[in-house]
Formats: C-alpha cells, structure tokens, sequence
C-alpha cells in the first residue's frame, strides 16, 4: 500500500512554466537534473533550462541520445547516470512516459526528488509509482515513488505528436475494461474493490470521453480533460495502491505484445495505442458475456475442465523465456481442485446478473472503435502489424501474465475465448 500523503502536487496550464518556478522557490529547490531527449529538450526542456537560468538556479542535463526509440533499459539508464554528478538535484523529467520511468527508477534509487514536466499525455504513468523497464530483455516493474509535483503544459501537449495524443486517448478509455475487470474480479475472485477511487477514475474517464471529438485538432479544452484524466488515473492507482483499477485484459493484450515484439527485436509500440486495440477486443468479448443467459453459462460451466499440464504447456510455448515465474503466478487458477472449481462454478452462476451489470458498463466495441479513430488511434492487430495469429495468441493467453480474475480469465473458463 502506499500512502496517500505521497500524492503528487498537480498543475495543468496554458504556460505553467512561471507557476514551476515559482513551486521550486517555494520548496526551496535550487540544483537540478534534466533528463530530456533531444526532440523533448526542444519540445519543452529548454524554456524550462531557461527559465531555471534567468533565476539563477543550478541545472545539470542528461541528454538521452542514440537509438532512434528511448527504452527504458540498462543502456539508457546508465546514460543518464553517466552524465550525474555527485551533487544532491531534484529531478525534472521532461519527456512522455519512458523518460519519465527512467528517471523515476533513478530518482527512486539516489533518493533523490522528481518532477514530471510530460511532453505528450501519452500515459497515465506520469504519477505512477511503478517504473516498467527492461533488463536482459525481460520487463519487469520496479517499485519505485511517484514524482513530487506534476506540471503539465498545455501549448507542449497540443503541439505533442498525433500518435502519442490518440495513445494517450486509448490508455484512458481503457479503463472501461479494466474497471470492468477490476469488479469482476472482486465478485468471483474476493479482489479487494474500493467504490471511492471507482468513482474517481470514472470521474476522469467521463470529463475526457464528454470531449474528446476535437482531440485531433489540439483543441485546449480537450487537451486538459485528456491530460487531467490521465493524471487522475495516476492518482487513482496511488490512491488503490496498485495498478489493478486500471489496468486489466486490455493491457495484459499489450504487455503481451511488447514482450513479443522485444523478444523478436521488432520496433516497440506507443503503450496506449496497444491498449486501445486491447480494450477494443476486451469490449468484443464483454458484448458475448452480455449475450450468455444462465442456461448457457451453466451449460458453458459443465464442459469446464482444468487439465493443469496443458496449461503450463501452453504458457511454456508461448512464453518460454518467463514460464517458471508465470506457471507460479497462475497456479491458484491451474492448480486449482475439483472442490475449488465447483465453488467458483458456482459463485459465476450465482452472480451472473452482477456480471451483466457489469459487462453493460462497458460501451460496445464498435463504439470504442469510432471514438478512438476519431482521435487518429489505431483500432485494429493488423494496423499495429499484427498477424491474425499474433492477435489470437494475444487473446488465448494473456489472461496468464497476471494473476488476476479479467474478464478474458472468465471467458477462458468459460471456453469462449
Ligand atoms: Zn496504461
């Protein structure tokens, strides 16, 4: 769990440069650290360098360069810390999510303080507390701190590329789905649920959804709903302690394919456009909950069979290099008894008119679909370039990345993925 009282100070401005300055006078703060690549230096990291200047401030920058695509890995973390010094800074990461998780992990691990100044609502990892980073070509979330302040620009983000915009966009209107997951999951699984942060996070999804039509075109209004909502869903996870509100099946598809894709050393994808495609397919399967009536359940549940070996085979197959930590997380679902399986039979079909309730929280796919094309998302595998085959092994196993009740964990019992 983590302490509420480490939520971050927010600010969402037109020009929110002089209100930073002023917060750091305020704080005291006067030695800093930049970590910024050249395209977000130019976006944002230099009128804050010169703003920070013109007050006589120290400021020390760690310009990420190299390889086209910033990955939040050893070679780039210890590119920043090779332009450290021995000097105690407060951090600003002025980047959009992997220059922010690189410098939440160092932050973290010096002790030092950090500052997110986005460049794109890509994410809504900027007040996260987890960084997702890759070792030896594994990713893995390190616990980490969410930053001390957030200080979002508004001219910045409208200017940000069409593509981290529309991730950002399908990052958020994923939480249809894994709130959705998320009460699934305290239904028939006893996951701790908490209705105030629900109410939050919907809060935020709904400001952002009520104007997104004029998203595309940089509209100011649109820019604040979508970067409020994306820090609110930050908040949220503060709020819960973990990801799991917003995060279910349509990020496991993601994190699915990122793993593909860096084990087959493809090019990585923006996180929120996989999640977009991802809570696309998590809505096409909440429409076929939506259609069982308790006769089909109840007919679906007696062909429900458990042979624990076919299922480590299949995550051995598809996850090779991962699945002894994967067969260990699933094993309260694998290893699961005859007694155990009737019970949980049993609870699905007692509840079966929650699930419906909550399965109806969820707008249908094909609407999904046009809201996140009206951003410039993309909405399908293949326009990610993904083959048929990649989106089905995505769909079929993902549901074993964590351990958590999804609504594809509970089409897989089902039978109807
Ligand atoms: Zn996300």
């Amino acid at each position: 769990m983590i302490d509420a009282s480490e939520k971050p100070f927010v600010l969402i401005e037109g020009d929110v440069i002089p209100a930073f300055i002023k917060y750091c006078s305020d704080q005291n703060y006067k030695k800093f650290l930049m970590i910024a690549d050249n395209r977000t230096y130019q976006a944002l990291g230099k009128r804050v360098e010169d703003a920070l200047l013109a007050v006589g401030f120290n400021l020390r920058k760690a310009l990420l360069s190299g390889s086209e695509e910033i990955i939040a890995d050893e070679e780039h973390i210890i590119q920043v810390m090779n332009q450290m010094d021995a000097e105690e800074r407060v951090f600003l990461a002025v980047g959009s999510g992997t220059i922010t998780d690189i410098t939440r992990f160092l932050a973290h691990r010096t002790r030092s303080t950090f500052i997110s100044l986005p460049t794109a609502p890509s994410v809504d990892g900027f007040v996260s507390v987890g960084a997702p980073l890759v070792f030896r070509g594994l990713k893995e979330t390190a616990d980490c701190k969410a930053p001390a302040a957030a200080f979002a620009d508004l001219s910045t983000l409208a200017a940000a590329p069409k593509l981290m915009i529309a991730a950002g966009f399908g990052d958020l209107l994923g939480k249809y789905t894994s709130l959705a997951d998320w009460k699934l999951g305290h239904i028939l699984w006893d996951e701790r649920y908490d209705a105030h942060v629900e109410a939050s996070f919907r809060a935020a999804l709904n400001k952002c959804v009520s104007s997104y039509a004029h998203l595309a075109e940089g509209d100011p209004k649109s820019m604040y709903a979508l970067i409020d909502g994306l820090i609110g869903s930050g908040m949220g996870i503060i709020e819960y302690g973990n990801t799991q509100p917003a995060s279910g099946a349509e990020h496991h598809i993601s994190h699915h394919w990122e793993m593909k894709l860096l084990w087959q050393h493809r090019p990585g994808l923006l996180h929120g456009a996989k999640v977009g495609v991802g809570t696309i397919i998590t809505a096409a399967y909440y429409e076929k909950i939506k259609k069982l009536t308790l006769n089909d359940v109840n007919n679906l549940l007696n062909e429900t069979i458990i042979n624990p070996e076919e299922e480590k085979q299949a995550i051995r197959n598809v996850y090779p290099s991962i699945s002894d930590r994967l067969i260990d997380l699933q094993s309260p679902f694998i290893n699961m008894d005859q007694n155990r399986l009737e019970a949980l039979k049993e609870r699905i079909l007692t509840n079966w008119d929650t699930v419906l309730e909550i399965a109806a929280s969820v707008p249908p796919s094909a609407e999904l679909r046009d809201m996140l094309a009206a951003v410039g998302g993309p909405t399908t595998p293949a326009m990610l370039g993904f083959s048929d085959a990649e989106a089905r092994e995505a769909i079929l196993y993902s549901n074993n990345l964590r351990r958590r009740f999804t609504s594809l964990k509970l089409c897989h019992f089902l039978n109807i993925l």
